[in-house]
């Protein structure tokens, strides 16, 4: 029988694994659950579980499930495309962006964050599969992006993020991830303090990790198949 807890405790048991493998600390990992249409109920078994950090993918959805979740100190973390007249909703139901590619987009979840509360943290999505994918700055813009973004007030600039387009094979998605781990520290050579590279989901978190990945986006190993949307 599998239920969430012990999905939860098999996923921690792979990034451990993991981190050993290739002589990293497991606590270095963090272990994002994506809750993506899945019930808030879900969210409340995981976090019965012991898991804090949730990822969305839809603003809306995700903004209902933190409104109802509230009071449980949970950690809300926006993934998904986002769009400029969801900003609003995103900059202030969630904690932090990971799919930031856009300075427009970055402008608006700076003007729209709460005053009260603690700058968003950003991650900027790049897209590192080159004409194989759409979303995310492209590598060659992304230091002016990261450089815009780090001057806007209600936004905090910690990390990188990438989605590698599928591949069966292990030495594609190597480079991919790769690719991000070297982009970040060419920025932090540039003096930026990027400590988050957000890469790696249920089938890769493996190879993400062994490239220096340190925060994992996993939602198929935790709470099961998704129901085609
Ligand atoms: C859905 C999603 C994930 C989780 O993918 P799984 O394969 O279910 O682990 C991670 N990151 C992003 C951006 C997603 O949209």
């Amino acid at each position: 029988m599998t239920s969430i807890a012990s999905n939860l405790q098999a996923v921690r048991g792979r990034i451990a694994d993991a981190a050993r493998a290739c002589g990293r600390n497991p606590d270095d990992i963090s272990l994002l659950a994506v809750s993506k249409t899945w019930p808030a109920a879900c969210v409340a078994e995981a976090a019965a579980a012991g898991q804090r950090a949730f990822g969305e993918n839809y603003a809306q959805e995700g903004a209902d499930k933190v409104a109802a979740l509230a009071g449980r100190d949970l950690e809300w973390h926006f993934i998904g495309p986002l769009q400029s007249n969801k900003t609003r909703l995103v900059a202030n139901a969630f904690d932090w962006v990971h799919s930031v590619d856009r300075l427009k987009i970055a402008e608006r979840l700076s003007a729209q964050r709460d005053e009260h509360r603690p700058a968003l943290k950003v991650c900027l999505q790049v897209n590192v599969s080159g004409e194989a994918s759409k979303s995310g700055v492209a590598p060659s813009a992304l230091a002016a992006l990261a450089g815009a973004v780090r001057t806007l007030p209600r936004l905090d600039l910690c990390g990188l993020m990438c989605i590698p387009e599928p591949s069966d094979d292990a030495a594609v998605l190597r480079a991919r991830f790769a690719r991000l781990r070297t982009l970040a520290a060419g920025l932090n050579a540039d003096g930026f303090a990027i400590a988050t590279l957000s890469m790696g989901m249920s089938h890769d978190l493996e190879v993400a990790i062994a490239e220096g990945a340190t925060l994992v986006r996993v939602g198929t190993a935790i709470f099961g198949a998704r129901a085609p949307r």
